[in-house]
């Protein structure tokens, strides 16, 4: 069994990025520049969005985080958002989710504008992404193919199991899986709440993508000898002998689960990692585009 170390692999990605940063500014070409809005004071929010600004810094970004009240009306935080889409010096934005209630996500989504989107959240980048197009891949999705692909896992004519249907992990990395190409030609199955006999799925797969956010949902007698295991879950559990009063948990019951893998991410320390190495790639590559 080899453990897929998305903090190692993270930091090499990290280390590419900050390379080609430095090479722009000697060039005295534009310093990318990412922004980050968040509305209120969710902790695990805070918590997401502070590990991307320190990230930034980490690779010489040039970064602006906009904190606004969770009292803001819709109204208010789309002219935020037209601002940004205005903003020469900024090279792309996230909005960080979830969002108070009363704002309708959807909205909010389709003013970003797609060539900052480097969540690849809008429609447009995920049309162009399920087309083979040029596009923002969501970072995530990007962070496991990334991973599959450094790590030199064979995907093609494999079975892929992927649990969870969400528009930003699930479907996407459904679609990235079964496309042409390395990290991808696999057959593809997606399951989700609806899903009978999921076990029957997962024991005939070659590789499982999890990301349902059930602790330890995915057990030992669910996966066969040899299967590679994504495991995409983060849940907060409490834990009182812990100084935050919680512990992370994956979907997958690592102890077990790992006796039977041949390649496994641990949580934390797997996808959550590359997921923000990705979103530096997309800004990285989102000021590329401008400078050409
Ligand atoms: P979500 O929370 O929006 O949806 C969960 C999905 O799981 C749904 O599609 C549902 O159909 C499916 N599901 C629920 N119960 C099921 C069952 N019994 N069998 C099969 N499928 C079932 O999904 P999400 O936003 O992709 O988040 C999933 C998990 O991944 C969460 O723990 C989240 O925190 C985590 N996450 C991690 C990262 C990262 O960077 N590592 C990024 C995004 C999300």
């Amino acid at each position: 069994m080899e453990i897929l170390d998305g903090k190692k692999l993270s930091g090499v990605i990290k280390k590419e990025i900050r390379g080609a940063v430095n090479l722009r500014k000697e060039k005295g070409l534009k310093t990318p520049h990412l922004a980050a809005v968040l509305v209120g004071n969710d902790g695990a929010s805070l918590t997401y969005v502070g590990s991307k600004v320190r990230s930034c810094e980490e690779v010489g970004f040039q970064s602006t985080l906009i904190r606004l009240e969770d009292t803001i009306s819709e109204e208010v935080l789309l002219d935020k958002i037209k601002e940004l889409n205005q903003d020469e010096s900024l090279d792309g934005y996230i909005v960080q989710l979830p969002l108070p209630k009363h704002i309708n996500e959807e909205k909010i989504l389709l003013a970003v504008d797609p060539d900052k989107d480097v969540d690849g959240f809008h429609p447009t980048n995920f049309g162009r992404m399920a087309l083979d197009m040029e596009s923002f891949i969501p970072a995530t999705p990007f962070g496991i193919i990334e991973m599959l692909k450094r790590y030199e896992i064979p995907t093609s004519g494999k079975h892929c199991v992927v649990i969870g249907r969400s528009h930003i992990v699930g479907r996407p990395i459904s679609i990235l899986m079964s496309q042409k190409g390395t990290a991808g030609d696999s057959t593809v199955t997606l399951t989700h709440s609806r899903t009978k006999n999921l076990a029957s799925l997962t024991l005939e797969a070659d590789i499982i993508i999890s990301a349902l956010g059930v602790p330890d949902f995915l057990k030992a007698d669910m996966v066969k000898d040899g299967v590679v295991i994504i495991d995409v879950g983060i849940t907060r559990v409490a834990n009182e002998s812990h100084p935050k009063g919680y512990v992370i948990k994956g979907d997958v019951d690592f102890e077990e689960v790992s006796k039977k893998a041949s390649f496994i991410t641990p949580v934390p320390g797997g996808v959550g990692p590359m997921t923000i190495a990705m979103l530096l790639k997309n800004t990285l590559i989102s000021c590329e585009r401008k400078s050409k």
